[in-house]
């Protein structure tokens, strides 16, 4: 299933899905976990072993597609499924409780959206804001002819009037490698398959690749932003000249505005740090920019040439890997310390099992699908930050983290 056909599914009748291929990182995962519902990708068998009118359960928390089960097995997983019901009961009561730790900090949970009516979802969960806003699925799955910017304005001033007053960062679209544009042909779609599109023209190098689409973009975000507080976030800079183009291409897009008359406000601008020459250049980019957030699936990605979206290297995606952890551990450090905002809205934010070390690297804001905000609150809750810093200090000295992280997530 490709990421823009899953959007079909959003509001469907669909209580769960197997795929054959992709990573749990890659964005068909990531659509499935924004509805809510089991998912299993990459059971690469899948559709040949399956037939019409099977019995099937999908153990998303394990993996695990199970085929015509024992009756044994059905009411074992009954069981779980009730108690799973309970316990995301409980956890809903959480959603007016403000994010306090133990120890008296304010943590900030925010929301990752899709599409303006996602926003209802991010405040019903108690989110305080969106933290990422993912543009792209305005231009997918329309036979490739783009969204114009009124039609875009309509829909940033959407989810903006949506969260009332609540800020909400707007990404710039995000085309290429696991969310293609569907207007390419056939013979375009085997090229970029040929060659590797996770390295190739995508996010803010295609966007800069085509100005006119980019300058229409921008000035549909800003026009919003005189209907609330928005962000601007620019996915995948690895170059300063990306951001000094960037900066050109919004100075542009203003002056357009102003000649034409039109209201907006100048928004904060921010970047995606999901490529591991941003993460290390850091101090250099946090002078052009307001704020960062770090994304966690592309940076996995990237720092480990594992890509995402392939289920013969899935085992090696790990966001434990001492090396991932360092350049998220560095760029939390190193926004603080030039008093930068900064957030992570990759997938490890919305996993309970690093909350608490990603409160240890100093980390006061996470972005994350709304379905997961009230287990991520329940960990802020019980968590004492003073504490976190000294586990987090040892887990990133540590030559197995993830064997010091499963601990610390058992208490
Ligand atoms: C990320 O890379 O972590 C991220 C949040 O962006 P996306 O998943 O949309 O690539
Ligand atoms: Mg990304």
């Amino acid at each position: 299933i490709a990421p823009a056909d899953m959007l079909h599914f959003k509001g469907g009748v669909f209580t769960g899905f197997v795929t054959d291929v992709g990573g749990r990182t890659s964005h068909t995962a990531i659509v499935a976990r924004s509805m809510d519902i089991p998912a299993v990708v990459g059971a690469r068998e899948a559709s040949r072993i399956i037939r019409q009118d099977d019995w099937v359960i999908i153990d998303g928390d394990n993996g695990l597609v199970i085929v015509n089960p024992s009756p044994i097995v059905l009411e074992e997983y009954r069981f779980r499924q009730r108690q799973a019901e309970l316990e995301r009961e409980r956890l809903s009561r959480l959603r007016h409780t403000p994010a306090v730790t133990l120890d008296g900090e304010r943590i900030e949970l925010l929301a990752n959206i899709e599409l303006p009516e996602d926003a209802s979802a991010a405040l019903e969960a108690g989110a305080v804001g969106v933290g990422l806003f993912r543009s792209e699925f305005l231009f997918m799955n329309r036979g490739g002819e783009l969204p114009g910017e009124d039609e875009q304005f309509e829909a940033y001033r959407a989810a903006v009037e949506a969260m009332n007053g609540l800020p909400v960062t707007i990404r710039t679209v995000d085309i290429g490698a696991d969310k293609p544009l569907d207007r390419m042909s056939v013979n375009e779609l085997r090229h970029e398959h040929a060659l590797n599109p996770a390295l190739g023209l995508r996010a803010i190098r295609w966007s800069l690749s085509e100005p006119g689409m980019f300058r229409q973009q921008l000035r549909a975000i800003l026009r919003a932003s005189a209907y609330g507080k928005v962000r601007l976030l620019i996915p995948m800079v690895a170059h300063l000249s990306e951001v000094k183009l960037t900066l050109d291409a919004l100075a542009r897009a203003k002056q357009q505005l102003t000649d034409a008359g039109r209201p907006y406000v100048d928004v904060e601008v921010g970047a995606m740090i999901e490529v591991p020459a941003a993460a290390l250049m850091l101090p250099v980019f946090l002078r052009y920019f307001d704020f960062v957030s770090i994304g966690t699936n592309d940076l996995i990605q990237y720092t480990l040439a594992i890509d995402r979206a392939d289920e013969s290297v899935a085992h090696l995606y790990d966001p434990w890997h001492p090396a991932v952890l360092a350049l998220v551990a560095g760029t939390i450090r190193q926004a603080g310390e030039a008093g930068k905002h900064v957030s992570v809205c990759g997938e490890m934010a919305g996993d309970p099992a690093f909350t608490e070390l990603l409160l240890g690297m100093g980390l006061r804001s996470f972005s994350m699908h709304p379905a997961q905000i009230a287990a991520i609150k329940q960990r802020v809750l019980r968590a004492d930050t003073r504490r976190c810093v000294a586990r987090a200090t040892s887990l990133l000295e540590a030559e197995d983290p993830r064997d010091q992280g499963v601990r610390l997530v058992a208490g």
